[in-house]
Order: structure tokens, then C-alpha cells, then sequence
């Protein structure tokens, strides 16, 4: 077992170690020599240098995909690719602690939160694993019996694209990589220019696993450039991309150039509705949780927080309470239970909706200041809770990506809802009660991918999540998952 100094001494290796692009199974430089500098949100300190990729880089990485699927890897058999994705598994397993660690440096997500994905991370890898030999394909019945034998046989797409969002890539980067492992993609992976490092470090663990070079690749930087040239590249089959809408309506539209097949998981304004019912010790944490875990940097965020009109005050003052026993700061502290804000920029974008919500009318019920002090140097604001809003409200309407609660009263089911479902978007949702009938109704009712009731924001890999509206589509695990990685060929034989 590694202690804490071999952990940091191997993280520290890593990021003093040559990183750039990882192509073709090795660490290549950008094709312009340009690297950008990668921080540490919660102290504004440079953590390392990374190559700046352009299409060239792109160009390079597909090609190396494109061998590799073709190559040797084509002849891997299920098992084999199922033994390797146990052996990437218990390589995980052993090493998480650094991956957590170096997440928790490279986008200021809490210590204890990033290990707690590690459940996560090993759950996905034995579920793709048990996924290698689905993709079985049919043997049919048809009117052609005695002359023609039919069936569908299930392939491999080739060359899947994956742009990934910054606020959870120890999570989404298994997405990619197991449901390549388990079907025979190849992969170029995308991660954000914010957050790259952790997924610079899982390819090395895939490698060490005994991953052929060139299944999985990446390169790193700017998305209006390399996410540009990767969505728009023709020799790419499949594109997963991460992140907002305005970027998802970009890859939708550039793959029309070769039809390559599109997942899109974007934004979300979830609805989190407490009935007058509900059992507030549980649902006051998980209603601040819905939005203050990783500072309110998750697509499922539950920021509109209808409640009931019968308790609404009472709700507030519990909430506000609850709130103001959340410890923030820098996420390597395993007390810290909020980390700063990804960036400057972020910070700037979160503040202005704040400042914007009192003069449209919202009252501050709780934070909305930026922390100054030891954290002055990182990007930290107080978890934010307003009330007295209003669904016209910007703070109502948009994603706010930061942890901003903004409470709404309700007084029947059916107003709920409708305030629920008046949003263009359709990610996730949840319900408060006790009382088991509402709660089905209001499953029925809400209008998104994933509905909880009483509690937020689990996801299990063998059930998946999904989007509706402009929140997206394509289901991020779960049973169809694995078919996306794949195509049908319907085969018929003459047996005559
Ligand atoms: P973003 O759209 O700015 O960036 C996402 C990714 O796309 C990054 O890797 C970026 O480099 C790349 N990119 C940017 N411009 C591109 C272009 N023109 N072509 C190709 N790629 C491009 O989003 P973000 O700010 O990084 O992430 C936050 C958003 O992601 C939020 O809206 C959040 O809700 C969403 N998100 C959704 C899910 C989900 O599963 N539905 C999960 C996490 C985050």
C-alpha cells in the first residue's frame, strides 16, 4: 500500500515529467511546439506545461487511432479485452489516490470528494468489463427459412472522438474508454483545457496495463481549435462530447461532414421540489449538496429549488443555517467541503449573476460574496442562497455553473410541475415526500433524463443517465449504451 509521501512524490514525478499530447503511445510534443500553463484553481499557481494541440495534432492522433483500430487490436478477442479492462481495473484500484489528488489540484473539487469517485471509476471499469461479449449480434427468423439464414452482426464504430467538459473528468473519461475497451474502438480523447491532467495520467495506467498503443489517445487545448478539428474530422466515426449547449449545436453541425455519429450531454436548470411532507434532516443537506458539491460546477444541479409553500420559511432558515457549517477552501484540507471555482473567468461569470439578482428583485438569503483572506489568491465565492424569486428570473432561467441556490414557493403538485417543466432544458430533477403516490406522480411529471426521489444526483453506470431538450441526447451508460459504439450489419446467407 503507498503512503501519503509516496502518493505526492508520484504526483509531484508526474507533473515535473515530459507532458504533452499522447499519441500513438507516446508523449509527443504540439506539432507548433506551443504548450499553455495548466493552474491550480484554489491558489492560481501554476501546476505544469501541456502541449497547445491544432489540427495537425488532431490529424496525428486520428491517424494513430484509425492504425490501431485496424491493426492488431481488430483481432483481440472479447476475453482478452476483458481481461485488460480487470487489469486497468486493479490498477485503478491501486492507484486512485493519486489520480484524486492531482483532480483536486487541477480543478479545486475537495480531497474527500474526488476519492470518493474512485467507487465510481471501479464500478464502470467492471461494468464494461461483463460488456465485452454483448456485442453478440442475432440470429433471425425469416420467410426465407430453408433457403437463407439471416443475422445481425454487431461492429465496431472505428475512431470515436471524446470531448470532455472540465468540472468531472475522473468520472467522464471512463465513459469513453471503457465502452472503447469493451466494443474494439479506438479513442481520441479531448479533455478540457482546464482539467487535463487526470485523464494524462489514466493513459498511462491503460498502457502500463498492457493497452496497444494507439487505442487510446489524447491531445490536449483549446477546444475552438483541436475540439473543432476533432468533431469536424472525417476520418472520426463517433463523437461523445461534454460541455454546453453552444458548443454541443458546433459538433452537431460540423458532423454533417462525414454523418459521424453524435452524442451530446450539455447543460441542465434541474428542478429540486420539496412537498410540505418531506423529511427536512434529509432533505435540507441534500438540497444544499444538489448544488454546493464540486462549488456547483455539475450539469445536474439542482438550482431551482421549489418549496412547498407551508414550509417555505422554515426551509430557508434550515437551508441558510446548513449552509453556513460548509467549510470552503482549498480542497487538499480533508475538512474543506467546497473548493473554489474552476477560473477567473468562471469566478467573474458566477459573480454577475449575483450581483444581478437583487436588482431584478431576488433577496440574499445567505453568501453571494467572493472570500478574500488566505483564499484571496484562488477562485472561492460563498455558497449562495437567494429567495423571493421569480421563474422570469436570469438566476431562475440560466445555468449558472457555481453554487447558487435560488428558492421558489409552490403551493399544488400541478404548479410544481409546470414551474418544474418551464425550462428549456431537461437534465435532471427530484422529489421530496414522504408519501410514496406523490412521488410517483411527479416521476411521471418531470420532464428529464434522471429524476431522484429523496435524494440527488446518484448515478449508476448499469442504469445510466440521459438528456432531453437541450440538455442533449444519447444515454451515458445503462443497456444501450454499449450498442453505440457499434454498428449493425444484417447479414444473409444463402444455405441452399
Ligand atoms: P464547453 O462547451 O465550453 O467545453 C466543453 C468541451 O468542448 C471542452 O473540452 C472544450 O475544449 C471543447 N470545445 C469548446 N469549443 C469547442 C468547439 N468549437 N468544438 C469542439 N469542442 C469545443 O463547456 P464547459 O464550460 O467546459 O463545461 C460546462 C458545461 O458542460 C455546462 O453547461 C455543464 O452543464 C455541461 N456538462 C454536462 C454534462 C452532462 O453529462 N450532461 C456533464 C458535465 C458538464
Amino acid at each position: 500500500m503507498n503512503t501519503h509521501a509516496d502518493i505526492d512524490a508520484d504526483v509531484h514525478s508526474f507533473l515535473k515529467s515530459k507532458l504533452g499530447h499522447v499519441i500513438g503511445g507516446r508523449v509527443v510534443e504540439a506539432a507548433s511546439g506551443k504548450t499553455f500553463s495548466t493552474l491550480n484553481p484554489a491558489t492560481g499557481e501554476v501546476l505544469a506545461r501541456l502541449a497547445q494541440g491544432d489540427a495537425t495534432d488532431v490529424d496525428r492522433a486520428v491517424k494513430a487511432a484509425r492504425v490501431a483500430f485496424e491493426g492488431p487490436w481488430s483481432k483481440w478477442t472479447p476475453y482478452e479485452r476483458q481481461a485488460l479492462l480487470m487489469r486497468v481495473h486493479d490498477l485503478v484500484d491501486k492507484r486512485f489516490e493519486e489520480m484524486a489528488l492531482l483532480e483536486t489540484l487541477d480543478m479545486g473539487s475537495p480531497i474527500t470528494r474526488t476519492r470518493n469517485l474512485k467507487k465510481i471509476a471501479l464500478q464502470a471499469l467492471a461494468y464494461f468489463a461483463t460488456q465485452t461479449m454483448n456485442p453478440s449480434g442475432q440470429l433471425l427468423q425469416n420467410n426465407m427459412a430453408g433457403t437463407v439464414k439471416s443475422m445481425i452482426v454487431k461492429a465496431p464504430l472505428g475512431v470515436v472522438g471524446g470531448i470532455l467538459a472540465w468540472n468531472n473528468p475522473l468520472v467522464g473519461q471512463w465513459f469513453l474508454v471503457g465502452g472503447a475497451l469493451a466494443t474494439g474502438c479506438t479513442v481520441v480523447l479531448k479533455p478540457a483545457e482546464l482539467a487535463s491532467l487526470s485523464v494524462l495520467y489514466m493513459v498511462n495506467l491503460l498502457h502500463e496495463a498492457g493497452m496497444p498503443e494507439g487505442v487510446v489517445n489524447v491531445v490536449t487545448r483549446y477546444g475552438s481549435v483541436a475540439g473543432a478539428a476533432l468533431a469536424g474530422h472525417n476520418d472520426v466515426d463517433r463523437i461523445v462530447f461534454t460541455g454546453s449547449v453552444a458548443t454541443g449545436r458546433q459538433i452537431v453541425e460540423a458532423s454533417t461532414s462525414n454523418m459521424k455519429r453524435v452524442q451530446v450531454e450539455m447543460g441542465g436548470k434541474s428542478p429540486d421540489i420539496v412537498f410540505a411532507d418531506a423529511d427536512l434532516d434529509l432533505a435540507v443537506p441534500g438540497a444544499a449538496m444538489a448544488v454546493f458539491n464540486n462549488s456547483g460546477q455539475i450539469c445536474t444541479a439542482g438550482t431551482r429549488l421549489f418549496v412547498q409553500r407551508g414550509i417555505h420559511e422554515e426551509f430557508i432558515a434550515r437551508l441558510t443555517a446548513f449552509t453556513q457549517t460548509l467549510r470552503v477552501g482549498n480542497g487538499l484540507d480533508p475538512a474543506v467541503q467546497m473548493g473554489p471555482l474552476i477560473s477567473q473567468q468562471q469566478l467573474e461569470r458566477v459573480m454577475g449573476y449575483v450581483k444581478g439578482a437583487a436588482p431584478e428583485g431576488a433577496t440574499l438569503a445567505s453568501g453571494g460574496e467572493r472570500l478574500g483572506g488566505d483564499l484571496a489568491e484562488g477562485y472561492f465565492i460563498q455558497p449562495t442562497i437567494f429567495s423571493n424569486v421569480t421563474p422570469n428570473m436570469r438566476i431562475a432561467r440560466e445555468e449558472i455553473f457555481g453554487p447558487v441556490i435560488s428558492v421558489l414557493p409552490f403551493d399544488t403538485e400541478d404548479e410544481a410541475l409546470r414551474l418544474a417543466n418551464a425550462t428549456e432544458y431537461g437534465l435532471g430533477g427530484a422529489v421530496w415526500t414522504r408519501d410514496m403516490s406523490t412521488a410517483l406522480r411527479m416521476v411521471d411529471g418531470i420532464k428529464a433524463g434522471s429524476v431522484w426521489v429523496n435524494c440527488y444526483g446518484w448515478m449508476d453506470i448499469g442504469v445510466g443517465m440521459a438528456g432531453y431538450k437541450l440538455s442533449g441526447y444519447g444515454t451515458k451508460g445503462g443497456p444501450g449504451y454499449i450498442d453505440s459504439f457499434l454498428y449493425e450489419k444484417c447479414v444473409y446467407i444463402n444455405v441452399t
